[in-house]
């Protein structure tokens, strides 16, 4: 009774019990007991609504696991919409021969976070698959949230003249997954930033309502996030390079391997686009946040050449910053 089995996505009595006693330890509450079809749930207002998959490789590392980072990710991504996180629902493709005591970490760390997140896991699927047809264990979330401003945020509001913040470093959940994965080490160690945002987002848009545009700049990184965001508003974006907060163990990490930090997926980060007028009061309300201390004005919103992001080098120069090509590295989240 160590490991996953096949029957215990199809039914066996014992083992089935075994499954969802696990799951019901850690993610039980009131909706979820009820074990009907379906979660029957009461929102007034625009809801917010957002699904994601995630495979990450390897499923524990520095600063987090498979577990918490699918509950943060939807959540987080619920909460860009300037919305608060409510409800999730979760579904896992568990590997035949997958550890039973690493799957129950996994999903005590989910409802440790969905906890601390302040959402409630109403809503949930277990898939076996044979070994080798999955690695390990593949969860999806899908979160939905009520909507607490109006008009909402989006990537179609960066108007010219609005202020670029980011609310901490940029690129440490890519980096920490990255090293963890090739086994490298550096002389300080690299964590990944994997939290919960609507902590921060609440205490962002009670100071400042009208937020123009909020995103996680997840995969790609910053510089793929805001040339989205240039392309959906039709705006240029042009970006202070030493404003850009980058933890010196992620620079000197990223100089060693060649890799660009604003490229690499951050994980318990956003990007806030605000009117020039309500910068500071926007930078006041994610520095008060534990998780925006770091938080720094980092660009504006141009004319010029929209659809892109320009960067100015410490020396002045200025440089296009492209969509990341390619996949800099799979199974990132
Ligand atoms: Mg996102």
């Amino acid at each position: 009774m160590d490991k996953v089995l096949l029957d215990y996505g199809s039914g066996g009595r014992a083992s089935h019990r075994f499954v969802a006693d696990l799951f019901f330890r850690h993610l039980g509450n009131d909706i979820l007991a009820r074990m009907d079809d379906a979660a029957v749930l009461s929102l007034t207002g625009p809801v917010a609504m957002s699904t994601d998959s995630f495979v990450v490789d390897p499923v524990f590392f520095p600063g987090g696991d498979i577990g918490s980072l699918a509950v943060h990710g939807t959540v987080n991504d619920v909460a860009m919409m300037g919305a608060r996180p409510l409800f999730l629902t979760c579904g896992f493709i568990l590997e035949e021969g997958l550890p039973l005591a690493d799957l129950d970490r996994i999903v005590a760390s989910m409802g440790e976070a969905a906890r601390a997140a302040g959402v409630r896991i109403v809503a949930g699927d277990t898939k076996v698959v044979p070994k080798g047809a999955a690695d390990k264990i593949f969860i999806n979330t899908t979160g939905i949230g009520e909507v607490l401003v109006d008009p909402a945020p989006s990537g179609h509001r960066a108007a010219v003249g609005d202020a670029v913040l980011v609310s901490g470093s940029m690129g440490d959940h890519g980096l920490a997954i990255l090293s963890t994965r090739q086994g490298l080490s550096f002389e300080a160690p690299v964590t990944s930033d994997s939290a919960c945002l609507s902590g921060l987002v609440g205490r962002l848009l009670a100071a400042v309502p009208d937020v123009h545009v909020l995103r996680d700049p997840t995969r790609g990184g910053l510089a793929t996030t805001l040339n989205e965001i240039a392309g959906q508003s039709g705006v240029g974006i042009e970006l202070t390079q030493a404003a850009i907060p980058v933890r010196p163990a992620v620079a000197g990490g990223c100089a060693v391997l060649g890799l660009d930090p604003l490229y690499l997926a951050n994980e318990g980060k956003c990007i806030c686009i605000v009117p020039e007028a309500a910068a500071l009061a926007a930078l006041d309300a994610m520095r008060a946040d534990p998780l925006g201390v770091e938080a720094a004005v980092i660009g504006r919103v141009v004319a010029e050449h929209p659809g892109k992001v320009a960067l100015v080098t410490p020396l002045g120069g200025k440089r296009l910053l492209g969509m990341l090509e390619g996949e800099q590295l799979p199974r990132i989240c």
